[in-house]
């Protein structure tokens, strides 16, 4: 039993309703009869049919093969022509309709049920391949872009190394000792840069081979963030962190301090290497969108439910015309142009937030800083795996 519904084109009202019935004892559903070019193209518009069954020969100044070749340019619909005559001249530029099937009146019901199976299921097929064929285009030309901007990426690092070890080997001896330090930081930052694009990279991989998985553990989040934090400083000439956790409730201390209850609470579980990706790449964006020396805030905050992570820097922030796409892969917004980057970082950390079935928000104005929002719901309830039960 078939549930297809189908459009009948014919302007034989009796034919019409004999095609109908056979139609729906087949357990088609009939959307319409229409009787010209017109009524056929407004029941398409307003019905969409999974097949349409044309009759060459209808009312009107426009014949089926012209109706029928308006429904190819503007939709993706099946057509199967139906007829009693037709000279050569017709059936040639019915043929060039490119027909799902072609059936001679008088038919038996057998015949036309048999003929709009097959047109269904070439259209399926068909409609299968032409996906199958847009995915893989669209993969290919992700490749050749993704290849473009990494390879991009590596050179200008890969440069600025090669062009501070020439000006130490040639001038070491004569350069200041601050001058030294100066390129001895840009290496370390090219270095630091390629080894973040690395892990976006094979994190990227991970996400597209769906391997990367959500393994929460009992994390001490303080310990954590300030880790992070000095991971981060001290490579970035002039930028301050300030972290602060004044919202955070430490489970060392006794929890919501209730005097009923002095036992601490078991600590958070989240995914600790996802955590870190969110965590780095947000806090590295806040650095390398800002000035040197403009003060970020990353704070931490948490309630029974949920930890909240804010990040938030006075920096060159984001043009409300960019929010809507910033979490795509290779996206970067109209003002970041000349900055480097590859658009991937948000991508992952959006991943790695859903993930934990957690949002993420951007506050921001060109201009005037940005503020990024992640909050992670938090699992406080299972004590196994932590250290201290
Ligand atoms: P990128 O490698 O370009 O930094 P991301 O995916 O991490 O890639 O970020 C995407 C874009 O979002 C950036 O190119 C930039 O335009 C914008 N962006 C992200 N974080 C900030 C921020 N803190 N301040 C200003 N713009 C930002």
């Amino acid at each position: 039993m078939s549930f297809a519904t189908v459009l009948i084109v014919e302007d034989e009202r009796i034919i019409a309703l004999d095609i109908q019935t056979s139609l729906q004892s087949a357990g088609y559903g009939v959307v319409a009869i229409a009787t010209s070019a017109t009524e056929a193209l407004e029941s398409v518009k307003g019905l969409s049919p999974d097949l349409v069954l044309m009759d060459i020969r209808i009312r009107g100044d426009r014949d089926g093969v012209e109706t029928a070749e308006q429904i190819r340019a503007d939709y993706q619909i099946p057509v199967v022509y139906l007829t009693a005559h037709a000279d050569e001249n017709t059936l040639q530029r019915a043929k060039l309709t490119e027909p799902f099937g072609y059936i001679l009146k008088p038919f038996e019901d057998r015949e036309l049920i048999t003929t709009i199976e097959i047109a269904l299921s070439r259209h399926k097929a068909e409609a299968a391949i032409q996906t199958a064929l847009r995915q893989e285009k669209e993969l290919n030309e992700l490749k050749t872009r993704f290849v473009s901007v990494v390879s991009h990426e590596f050179r200008n690092p890969l440069n600025a190394i090669l062009f501070s070890t020439e000006l130490l080997q040639r001038y070491g001896a004569q350069l200041a000792i601050e001058k030294r330090e100066v390129y001895l930081e840009r290496i370390q930052l090219s270095v630091r840069r390629m080894n973040q694009l690395l892990s976006d990279v094979l994190t990227l991989a991970e996400t597209e081979a769906g391997k990367l998985d959500y393994s929460p553990c009992p994390l001490d989040l303080l310990k954590l963030c300030q880790d992070l934090v000095d991971e981060i400083q001290p490579h970035e000439q002039g930028s301050v962190i300030q972290f602060r956790h004044t919202d955070y409730l430490h489970p060392s201390l006794p929890w919501g301090c209730h005097l009923a209850d002095r036992s601490p609470s078991p600590l958070p579980r989240l995914d600790e290497r996802l955590l870190r990706h969110i965590l780095i790449n947000l806090l590295s964006n806040s650095i390398k969108y800002s000035t040197t020396g403009e003060p970020i805030v990353f704070a931490l905050s948490s309630n029974d439910d949920s930890v909240t992570f804010r990040i938030q820097d006075q920096g060159i922030g984001i043009p409300q015309a960019d929010h809507a796409n910033l979490f795509q892969s290779f996206y970067r917004a109209s003002n970041a142009k000349t900055i480097p980057g590859t658009g991937l970082g948000l991508s992952i950390v959006k991943q790695c937030v859903d993930l934990h079935k957690g949002t993420i928000a951007v506050e921001s104005a060109e201009g005037e800083g940005t503020l990024f929002t992640v909050t992670l719901p938090l699992d406080r309830s299972a004590h196994e795996n932590d250290p201290r039960h």
